[in-house]
């Protein structure tokens, strides 16, 4: 049986955790939730998850300075920041600092699903994961 894909939710509105979480377990991925980003980034780390959906505005570290220090560690684990800050600074910055992809709130789940796929399937036929 083929080892399921596992995303790291790091947000801290539980109920955008619970939709994020429900679409893509429908969608036969694993999940695991971070509600700061201390924690995203610690998990992002130690558990090395195959795709990362990113908020910005987090408590103890926000979402940019994660991103930062995950590719500061050398991973370059697929990054997908969702947020709803839409000023055009601020998606540049995120992708400045690493980020794949990026979604404002609020966001169609199915169009989330769309753009995990399409980073995992990138990120898979550049050479899978490092880190
Ligand atoms: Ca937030």
């Amino acid at each position: 049986m083929e080892k399921k894909q596992r995303v790291l939710i790091v947000e801290d509105e539980k109920n955008i955790v619970d939709i994020l979480r429900f679409n893509l377990r429908k969608e036969g991925y694993d999940t695991q939730e971070a509600y700061d980003g201390e924690v995203g980034l610690a998990l992002a780390l130690q558990e090395a998850p195959d795709l990362i959906l990113l908020d910005l505005m987090l408590p103890k570290m926000n979402g940019f300075e994660v991103c930062k220090r995950l590719r500061d560690q050398g991973r370059s684990t697929p990054v997908i920041i969702i947020t709803a800050r839409e000023a055009e600074k601020d998606k540049i910055l995120g992708l400045d600092l690493g980020a794949d992809d990026y979604i404002t709130k609020p966001f169609n789940p199915i169009e989330v699903i769309a753009r995990v796929k399409s980073q995992l399937r990138r990120y898979t036929s550049l050479g899978g994961k490092s880190g």
